[in-house]
């Protein structure tokens, strides 16, 4: 038997469940996955002597923020399964540096990525009923889904519903790039840098910019609050400018006009029509 040994510099880790709703009803399976998958990569990293890595985290950790825009000092509180996955794996690393400065780490807290890749090849594919905003939009837009419920209408923001601080997966992908950038940096230890646009934008006007990207109305329906979400999150931006020399690019309309791209060429996403498991 052949072994093949290939040497690797750095790790980008971010494979992970991610569905909030999923989290809450099943918790250990977030914690089995996330963290002790996690562990597991950083002792392999280590037998390797790989200790170059950067983590996909989440704006989650910021909870209800008391103020915004979120700077990467504030408090950090999570309200769920998922986002303790997050913060806990946040506090390994950090504890990991501590017991070995080998150790260099870039936490990205992503605000809320969107779009899709230019192409129209590459995008976002969810199983079953999407949890997050765009995806579902998405799917109303090409008919898989009838309308779309508001969580909530009565926050303290212009129209009422909750602002957050989307962002193209370009300009996250690009971040990526930046972060591997400064993990040749002598001097990095573990830092943390947010992954957004430094803009909110309200539920509504995202869907009236998926309207107008992709022509189609999108009927809505008013609900109530969804339990743990936050009235307004969107970043500080200034530290990744500073630090990674890195900027988001592309507005709200170019993330909805790639995503619709992607959404009109593929519909059923990776799968086919009437294929259950997608
Ligand atoms: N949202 C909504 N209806 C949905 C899904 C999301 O009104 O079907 C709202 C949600 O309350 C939040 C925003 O859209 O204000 C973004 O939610 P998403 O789940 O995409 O991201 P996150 O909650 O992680 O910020």
């Amino acid at each position: 038997m052949t072994l093949f040994t290939c040497r690797f510099d750095a790790v980008i880790h971010f494979a992970g469940l991610k569905a909030v709703g999923e989290s809450v009803r099943k918790p250990l399976l977030y914690f089995d996955n996330n963290l002790i998958g996690t562990i597991i990569l950083f002792q392999v990293m280590a037998a390797h002597g790989c200790k170059k890595l950067v983590f996909s985290s989440s704006a989650t950790v910021y909870g209800w923020p008391k103020e915004v825009p979120c700077t990467e000092e504030f408090p950090l509180s999570v309200t769920n399964p998922y986002g303790r996955t997050k913060l806990i794996i946040e506090e390994i690393c950090r504890d990991l540096y501590c017991s070995d400065s080998d150790w260099k780490i870039i936490l990205l807290r992503y605000f809320n990525p969107v779009g899709a890749h230019p192409s129209g090849s590459i995008g976002e594919d969810p199983r079953g009923i999407p949890n997050n905003l765009m995806p579902f939009v998405q799917q109303v837009a090409v008919g898989r889904l009838t309308s779309l419920t508001i969580f909530g209408n009565d926050y303290k923001t212009s129209d009422g519903t909750g602002i957050r601080d989307y962002i193209h997966v370009l300009d996250l992908a690009e971040g990526h790039i930046a972060a591997l950038r400064k993990l040749d940096d002598a001097k990095i230890g573990c830092e943390v840098y947010n992954l957004g646009t430094g803009k909110g934008t309200s539920v509504l006007e995202m869907v009236k910019a998926f309207e107008q990207a992709s022509g189609k109305k999108i009927p809505l329906a008013m609900g109530g609050r969804r339990p743990g979400d936050a009235e307004i999150v969107y970043a500080s931006t200034k530290k990744a400018e500073r630090e990674l020399n890195w900027k988001a690019k592309h507005g709200i309309d170019d993330m909805c006009r790639d995503q619709w791209n992607w959404a009109s060429k593929n519909p059923y996403g990776y799968g086919r029509s009437g294929d259950s498991s997608n």
